[in-house]
């Protein structure tokens, strides 16, 4: 098998040295095992934290061990009747070209007509997951609302604002790192404003879209994005704090938000989530959203990068922004 290695603990913005591309022999998958050929591998901003050496919310990657991460593969080899050979599976064990797992931890998906596997990946994945159970559990979306989503032309983001227009939003505005972004926000997505947040202070830009204010902000990049998000806010506004992308690579505090006391005189909710913590609603979101994507009423946009080789630049290019929805890295066909 061919792995990725973590061999260096990045300081600031990943670099390609920080991974080494490393070949090694698998043994055969021994009772309860399967050896599995990956398709696809996902590369998630999460996996900045896990490459830091402190523990987050979940444990930090090995030094010189292969990387983890979400991958869709076929079963190789098995030693689980239940797992055939030919068997497509979802799995934890991405960044390498075959996995040696035990059959509890893969999941069988159907891939079905001209549906690409990263679908499992993104919009029926744990990125898709994470918009539903941010806007429906934790943002408790209501028809007639104004939704602000950030970084809203990623896999999140991108099922964010259109999970707030398929639940009744009134008013769905995306901000985004690019011209080309905001197009497709408004021209593929159906967002009914969007904003370059390079191109001006998201504050202006953002009260600019939403003149009545917002009612729900989905933060996939902290800083000054929530503070403008806190700034433009109606009172009982309810943010779902997803991420703060901007700050992954930071090695100094961010200079904002310095309005947090308008939570209290706004009486705003803000409410940090992780999208493992509600396993029970994976099932709902499977019925609510799975058929929504089976008839085209959610545009899929994925970035696809092809090698092995290359996810350690794939995971970097989508750390500053290189993707249109959501980026995975094709290992085989
Ligand atoms: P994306 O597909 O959105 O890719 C990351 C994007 O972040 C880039 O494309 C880039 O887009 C944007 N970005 C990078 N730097 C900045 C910056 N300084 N300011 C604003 N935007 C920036 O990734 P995901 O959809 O997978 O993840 C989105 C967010 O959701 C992340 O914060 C992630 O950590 C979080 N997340 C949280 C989960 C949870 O359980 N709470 C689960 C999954 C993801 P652009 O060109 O627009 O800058």
């Amino acid at each position: 098998a061919r792995e990725i290695h973590l061999v260096a603990r990045p300081e600031g913005p990943p670099v390609p040295g920080d991974f080494a591309l490393v070949e090694r022999e698998l043994p055969d998958p021994g009772q309860g095992e399967l050896l599995v050929r990956n398709l696809v591998i996902s590369v998630d901003p999460y996996m900045r934290g896990k490459m830091a050496g402190r523990r987050t919310y979940t444990d930090p990657y090995e030094l010189n061990a292969p990387m983890d991460g979400g991958s869709v593969g076929v079963v190789e080899a098995s030693g689980d009747p239940a797992f055939p050979v030919g068997t497509t599976v979802l799995h934890g064990r991405g960044w390498r070209s075959h996995a040696l797992l035990p059959a509890g931890s893969a999941r069988p998906v159907n891939i079905r007509g001209d549906v690409p596997a990263g679908i499992y990946l993104g919009a029926l994945g744990m990125p898709g997951q994470t918009a539903y159970i941010g806007l429906v559990d934790k943002a408790g979306l209501r028809e007639g609302d104004t939704v602000f989503v950030s970084g809203a032309a990623g896999a999140v983001g991108g099922m964010a604002g259109q999970l707030a227009r398929m639940y009744g939003a009134k008013r769905v505005i995306g901000s985004a790192g690019s011209p080309e972004k905001v197009a497709h926000l408004i021209d593929d997505l159906g967002f009914d404003a969007a904003f370059d947040y390079k191109a001006a202070p998201v504050r202006e830009q953002l009260a600019e879209a939403a003149p009545d204010g917002i009612d729900v902000y989905f933060d996939n990049v902290g800083g000054d994005h929530l503070e403008a998000a806190i700034e433009c806010a109606n009172d009982f506004a309810r943010f779902a704090l997803c991420g703060s992308i901007s700050g992954y690579n930071a090695t100094e505090a961010p200079k904002a938000p310095r309005n947090l006391f308008q939570i209290v005189t706004k009486r705003l909710t803000l409410r940090g989530f992780i999208v493992g913590d509600d396993p029970e609603r994976m099932g709902d979101f499977y019925r609510d959203v799975a058929p929504a994507v089976a008839e085209g009423r959610i545009t899929l946009r994925e970035t696809v990068v092809d090698g092995l080789e290359n996810a350690p630049e794939a995971f970097i290019s989508m750390l500053s922004g290189g993707n249109i929805g959501k980026m995975v890295v094709r290992v085989s066909d």
